[in-house]
């Protein structure tokens, strides 16, 4: 791909490499005129020449190696060129060429298509000649192709010749079916122009309506594809030219000369100034259509168009006639006279004819003037050119006045009035049907702008809706992805709060079970602890706990300088209860001394077990002051709780008790000489009797 337009590029590189020098010489030889448009063609045309020069001297060397198609290709390139210089001839030449490449290539249909571009430009050009040729073959290609497109062409073009030649049933019947295939292929360009070509047919035919109804059809379409529409407006001017109509012929007009210039075609250019030319000959401002038809010529001329030609001459001729300038007219009316001849025009020859006559006339020269009337009446009557007709009787009752022929001239003058009686009713019927189709027409135009309008307001409507569904679905789609995400989250939500509330769970069971656990560690670490400061037995501190207290507290009671007095208690006779009840009893009979004391102490006194069945009393102040006081109770207390266990043993249900006061002791006193003293006083009990107190004496 890459490489063959590379290739393109070098070919079209070497075309301008070659042009270069062509341009040069073309400048130097361009004649100059007074129509720069003409110049401006000539001047192109001798560069396309040089172009072709070149060609010619290149080509073996380029072409010559190149394989069917690609030569059939560097030929429409060529052709394409050539033509863009208005070099048509040259143009045509290489598309012959192209076509009979594509054709050894076996590319019928593209060989199709070169012949239409080739009949486009006969067309154009007035080779009749040649466009019959091309379609004559495009028949054929299309029959061997089975191309509905090549028939289509070939349908039209044949119409078109038959017009030329003056069959106008033929015409119409082959235009009709262009206009069908082009419908069935839908081919909007083709399909203009056969109605174009029908309207032409039908204005000759003088069904003034139905032309303008084609017409009007064609240049909704044309315009709509923007291509033709000069021609199709001057078309429509003609036509309102017809309809006696110059206000509307002259506006179109206008418009087909706009878009000539601005189309830039020089062809067409020629082709609207032409019968711009006529229109302002048959109103009667000759001096424009004088100058108009020459610039108009001038073209044709270096365009080589032939028929375009012929009619300019006429024109000219005309004008000089308007213009009084009869002996100037003569000759290029002749010119037209005889190209139309040539051709097999009709209306050239008729209208020359006519013109020719009043020439004729006007230089005196009768019996010239009888000829060319006689011919033109004859031809214009066949050919049913009722208008040209009337100016025919209008001359020849002038020639039959001027030869004294009054009858003559009498029959010219019904003849005259006759037909134009007939042409001035014809043509306000015809101007009635023109304005109904043109308001039929402008109505549908409107109904179909309408439909239009219509059309895209329901699509619009369409898409309205569609982008609501869109955005609806958009939304709904959101929303549920939010609602799915928010329940995701939710379900997400729950189970954790599940998981946390089961783990808090946990965790207070924990807690509590850590709590009790606590709790009876506490309990323990109490019990434990009251154990380790508990006489089993008694219930009452043990030796460790009772000396630690007793340590505290003594050293309180010194510090503050309190009493503090201790009780040391010793059960009589204790080892006989032993041995003469067992010493379980013994347990028993201390359980319950020990209780008895404990009944006769306040709470913040101190008892504890000494050792064996010795317990010592700690009472602080102020109640030491009455140590010995309650020694007596207590000793009275236990007597009498012991005695009903021990009724036979008097002796031994007492206890001796052995007081010590801190205040009797000389300082400095220490624990243990508190507890010694104690003990002796305990010793003197004894040793007084047992079952009494004794306070140390210091
Ligand atoms: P005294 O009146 O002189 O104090 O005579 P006693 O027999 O009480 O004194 P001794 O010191 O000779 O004997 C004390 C006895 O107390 C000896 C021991 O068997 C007994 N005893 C010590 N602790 C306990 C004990 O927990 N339970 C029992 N059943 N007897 C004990
Ligand atoms: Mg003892
Ligand atoms: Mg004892």
């Amino acid at each position: 791909m890459k490489s063959g337009v590379t290739r393109t590029r070098a070919r079209w590189l070497a075309f301008a490499a070659c042009l270069l020098p062509v341009v040069a010489q073309a400048n130097d030889s361009a004649e100059s005129a007074s129509y720069p448009r003409a110049t401006a063609v000539a001047t192109m045309q001798a560069i396309a020449a040089r172009i072709e020069h070149t060609y010619a001297v290149f080509a073996p060397a380029f072409v010559g190696a190149l394989p069917p198609l690609a030569r059939a290709g560097f030929e429409r390139k060529m052709a394409l060129l050539q033509s863009v210089f208005n070099a048509q001839k040259l143009a045509d030449t290489h598309a012959a060429r192209a076509q009979a490449w594509l054709m050894r290539a076996g590319a019928v249909h593209e060989a199709g298509e070169v012949i239409t571009l080739r009949a486009e430009n006969a067309l154009v050009n007035g080779d009749y000649t040649l466009v019959q040729q091309l379609a004559d073959q495009l028949q054929e290609f299309a029959t061997s192709s089975g191309s509905e497109r090549l028939a289509m062409y070939a349908v039209l073009y044949r119409g078109q010749l038959d017009r030329h030649h003056g069959d106008l049933d033929a015409a119409t019947q082959r235009e009709q079916s262009a206009l069908d295939m082009a419908r069935a292929l839908h081919d909007d360009a083709v399909t203009a122009r056969a109605l174009t070509y029908l309207g032409n047919i039908h204005r000759d035919r003088g069904e003034y309506a139905q032309a303008l109804d084609l017409q009007l059809q064609a240049i909704a379409i044309d315009e709509r594809l923007g291509r033709r529409v000069a021609i199709t407006y001057r078309n429509l001017a003609q036509l309102y030219r017809d309809l006696d109509d110059p206000e509307s012929a002259q506006a179109y007009f206008e418009k087909a000369i706009a878009a000539a210039t601005r189309n830039g075609n020089p062809s067409r250019y020629a082709e609207v100034y032409g019968s711009y030319a006529g229109f302002l000959n048959d109103t009667l401002d000759h001096a424009r259509a004088l100058s108009l038809a020459r610039e108009a010529l001038a073209l044709d001329e270096v365009l080589g168009d032939t028929p375009g030609t012929a009619f300019e001459q006429l024109e000219i001729g005309r004008a000089l006639l308007g213009l009084n300038r009869t002996t100037e007219a003569v000759a290029p009316l002749q010119i037209a006279l005889g190209m139309g001849r040539a051709l097999g025009q009709q209306e050239i020859i008729a209208r020359s004819l006519l013109a020719l006559a009043k020439a004729a006339l006007d230089l005196g020269d009768r019996a010239a003037a009888r000829a060319r009337l006689q011919e033109a009446i004859q031809k214009l009557d066949s050919n049913r050119f009722k208008p040209r007709l009337v100016q025919a009787y209008d001359l020849g009752e002038q020639l039959a006045v001027v030869d004294g022929d009054s009858a003559l001239a009498l029959r010219y003058a019904s003849k005259r009035g006759a037909l134009r009686e007939e042409l001035i009713g014809a043509a306000a019927s015809r101007r009635l049907a023109a304005m109904e189709t043109r308001h039929a027409r402008a109505e549908a135009e409107q109904q179909l702008v309408l439909a239009r309008k219509e059309n895209q307001l329901q699509a619009a409507r369409l898409r309205q809706q569609l982008q609501q569904r869109y955005f609806g679905i958009a939304l709904l789609a959101t929303l549920l992805t939010l609602a799915v995400i928010l329940a995701w989250r939710f379900t997400n939500t729950r189970r954790l709060n599940r998981a946390l509330s089961t783990r808090n769970t946990q965790i207070e069971t924990q807690r509590s079970a850590l709590s009790d656990a606590n709790r009876r560690l506490k309990q323990q670490a109490g019990a434990l602890y009251q154990a380790a400061i508990t006489d089993p037995l008694t219930g009452v501190c043990n030796r460790g706990h009772l000396m630690q207290e007793l340590n505290a507290r003594f050293s309180d009671s010194l510090r503050n300088d309190a009493e503090l007095a201790i009780l040391l208690i010793d059960f009589d006779h204790f080892k006989q209860v032993n041995d003469v009840h067992g010493h379980q009893f013994g347990d028993r009979i201390l359980v319950a001394g020990v209780l008895a004391l404990r009944h006769g102490l306040k709470h913040t006194d101190l008892i504890g077990r000494y050792g064996g069945e010795e317990f010592i009393v700690v009472i602080g102040d102020p109640d030491a002051a009455n140590a010995e006081q309650i020694a007596e109770r207590l000793r009275t207390r236990v007597a009498e709780t012991l005695l009903p266990l021990l009724p036979r043993d008097a002796r031994a249900t007492t206890v001796s008790i052995g007081i010590a006061l801190l205040s009797r002791l000389p300082a400095p006193v220490r624990l243990e000489a508190l507890i010694e003293a104690a003990d002796k006083a305990v010793y003197a009990a004894k040793s007084a009797g047992r079952n009494r107190v004794a306070v140390h004496s210091g």
